[in-house]
């Protein structure tokens, strides 16, 4: 990737916030339905109520109601963090918040029925398409899943040994083992995720896990030649330069569907619920802190705590771009879930 820029923007997370509409069950109780927010999109703002006496206002970067299209969410979030990559930047878009306030819907839908309700994944794809040039350009992805501290490769089911390394001299993170497919078109992408979404659902029903116990990971390579990229840029180069006419700009652009942010209760339970509630609290917990560094403009970015974050490490902070949308539930039942997944999301503004 590259790694100068001038733009202030830059290393700074954007943080979204988006309230999903309220289910059959929300509707059919109406009457004892609260609401626990109030949201003012045109002043950025969420407030949150405790009871009818007591509010706290927020302000984000962008506050979508339940009646935001994906095409929206997809614009204000994801379009400039995907513009950034095609330009040769790294950059990071994930969804955050409780099981069930809509993270898969916002990131991973594949709109099979409705184009209108694509998700992050399936645009961020068609515009890389509309940007790059076949036959010059390269695309690939690979789709992960964290699980437990280990990577399992949604590609290729039987691959479980996949190594995260780092080059020590660009920092540049690597995934030893992890199927890479190239994309040529949209409708080839959406059976590589169909595909990925099958094997998630299979290994977690072997593992009798749940997906919202797990992050699902796609990781976009693109490989743009110079020449193709730009032919006046092309031109002022001195042509002596054989090998600079040839220059290779790789980037990577993230798309995390983040496990499910409540926080189990280490106490009550043991087994394989309590491995699963040590590593949900401890990545999400590592991606806070290394979030927060980001927003106070730390040199220093913790990222060596948990292979989240680890994974993350090249693609946030530095040049990197970095969107976070955090998701909720309107419903007053969930208070104190939405309470502290707008804390996580204030953290990193
Ligand atoms: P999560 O991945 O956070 O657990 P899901 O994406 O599975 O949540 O969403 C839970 C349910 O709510 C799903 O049935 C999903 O289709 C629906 N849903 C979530 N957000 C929206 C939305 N903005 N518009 C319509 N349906 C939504
Ligand atoms: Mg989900």
């Amino acid at each position: 990737a590259l790694t100068e820029e001038d733009d202030p923007d830059s290393g700074r997370v954007r943080v979204a916030v988006r309230v999903r509409p309220k289910n059959d069950e929300e509707i059919s109780h109406d009457s004892e339905f609260i609401d626990c927010l109030e949201l003012q999109p045109e002043l950025r703002r969420l407030k949150l109520k405790k009871n009818n006496w007591s509010s706290e206002s927020y302000i984000f970067d962008e506050v979508f109601t339940e009646s935001a299209s994906q095409k929206r969410v997809y614009e204000a979030v994801a379009k400039p963090v995907v513009e950034c990559v095609i330009s040769g930047y790294n950059g990071t878009v994930m969804a955050y918040g409780q099981t069930g306030t809509g993270k898969t819907y916002t990131i991973g839908s594949l709109g099979k029925d409705n184009s209108s309700e694509r998700g992050i994944m399936v645009r961020a794809l068609e515009d890389v398409l509309t940007e790059t040039s076949a036959g010059v350009d390269t695309l690939s992805v690979s789709y992960l899943q964290l699980y437990l501290e280990s990577i399992q490769d949604l590609l290729a089911p039987d691959k479980n040994n996949i190594v995260l390394t780092k080059d020590t001299k660009s920092g540049e993170v690597c995934l030893l083992g992890a199927t890479v497919v190239e994309i040529r078109d949209i409708d080839q992408f959406l059976e590589v995720l169909q595909i990925g979404e099958g094997n998630r659902h299979a290994a977690n029903t072997k593992m009798n896990a749940r997906s919202s116990r797990s992050h699902a990971i796609l990781v976009v390579h693109i490989q743009r030649s110079l020449k193709a990229k730009d032919e006046n840029d092309f031109l002022a180069v001195d042509m002596n330069k054989a090998e600079e006419s040839s220059h290779n700009i790789k980037s990577k652009l993230l798309i995390i569907d983040l496990a499910g942010s409540e926080r189990i209760d280490e106490s009550g339970v043991d087994g394989q619920m309590l491995e699963e509630a040590k590593f949900i609290n401890l990545s999400l917990n590592s991606l806070g802190k290394c979030i927060n560094a980001l927003a106070e403009n730390c040199p220093h970015i913790p990222t060596r705590d948990s292979k989240l974050t680890r994974l993350l490490s090249d693609s946030f902070g530095g040049t990197a771009r970095t969107s976070l949308l955090i998701t909720v539930s309107p419903s007053a039942s969930h208070y104190s879930q939405t309470s502290s997944t707008v804390m996580f999301g204030q953290r990193a503004m």
